[in-house]
């Protein structure tokens, strides 16, 4: 018989987004249950060495740094989302700090390297570990905690619920493991020959007839917003997907809020679909 437990938060995932997430539930006060694939340790942010960036230098900025992200990006990032992520880089550094991952200093500040699109130095490390230690310093953190981390648990299947999402997981030995959950942060699954990929939100969800048109170049849920948006992001998703031979899909979650699925093809079955760059029709 199945194992079945219960969380407020679940994340899958036990890289630096995952832990990060992870640590930050449940210092918030949530019930949090990590499971990932293999083991706790496996995951590519351990394995980063280049090192993470924000503008500590004295001739730099948060704004500095946006509008290098933002050149880099040939002017296609959406800004305000640079700017949450430019703005709050130094105090994530910080957060890093208390969590015990030591950057390399040198006369009294940082040791900033310069890396590429970048107009100034603002490269943090940790010698050439910064990944590992990143990792570990999250990972520790997490399981000294009240959370649960459950390795050598992959997620096979994800539905929503009344109240969020049931989560099915495979342990080791091939039992499942159910786990119910409010909210699931990161979410991956094997869907037929391809794997599917669902983020949601718990906000007011789309408007009854959005899903027809999502995909549509400046298509927007919301028409009254007032802080930007084109209407390209979806259409740009969906482009992207469809030319690796996937598919995307909106709907709404039962109880509120929207989720947004792509399913792509696995290599084997990508090897069986015609050439993808032809179903990108007339876009
Ligand atoms: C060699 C290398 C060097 C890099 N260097 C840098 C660098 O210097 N600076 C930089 O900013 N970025 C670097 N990157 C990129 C950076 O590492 C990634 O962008 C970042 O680690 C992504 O973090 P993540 O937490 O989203 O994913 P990951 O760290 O990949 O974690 C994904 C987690 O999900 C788990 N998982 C996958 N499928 C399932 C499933 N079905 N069920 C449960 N769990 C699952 C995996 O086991 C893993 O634990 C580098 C990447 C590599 C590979």
């Amino acid at each position: 018989m199945a194992e079945r437990l219960s969380f407020d938060v679940l994340v899958v995932g036990s890289g630096a987004s995952g832990l990060a997430a992870a640590v930050s539930a449940e210092r918030a006060g949530a019930r949090v249950g990590l499971v990932t694939k293999g083991a706790l340790q496996s995951c590519n942010s351990a394995k980063a060495q280049g090192g993470i960036q924000a503008a500590f230098g004295d001739d730099d900025s948060p704004e500095q740094h946006a509008e290098d992200v933002w050149q880099s990006s040939h002017e296609t990032a959406d800004r305000s989302l640079v700017e949450i992520l430019t703005g709050e880089a130094p105090d994530a550094i910080h957060w890093l700090e208390e969590h015990g991952v030591e950057f390399t200093r040198e006369n009294g500040g940082y040791r900033l390297a310069r890396c590429g699109g970048a107009t100034r130095k603002r490269l943090l490390q940790v010698g050439d570990r910064t990944g590992h230690a990143i990792t570990a310093g999250l990972r520790d953190a997490f399981t000294s905690s009240s959370g649960e981390a459950m390795p050598n648990s992959p997620l096979v299947g994800l539905e929503p619920a009344e109240n969020g999402w049931v989560a099915t997981c495979k342990r080791k030995n091939g039992d499942e493991l159910v786990i119910e959950a409010g909210a699931v942060v990161l979410a991956a699954r094997v869907e037929g020959d391809g794997v599917e990929l669902s983020v949601s939100d718990e906000g007011p969800g789309f408007p009854p007839d959005f899903a027809e048109q999502a995909f549509d170049r400046f298509s927007r849920a919301d028409e009254a917003r007032s802080h930007g948006g084109s209407g390209l992001g979806l259409a740009i998703v969906d482009l992207i997907t469809r030319a690796h031979g996937g598919r995307a899909e909106v709907r709404n979650r039962e109880g509120g809020g929207a989720v947004v699925s792509l399913w792509l093809p696995t290599v084997a079955a990508e090897a069986k679909a015609v050439n993808p760059a032809a179903k990108l029709g007339a876009t």
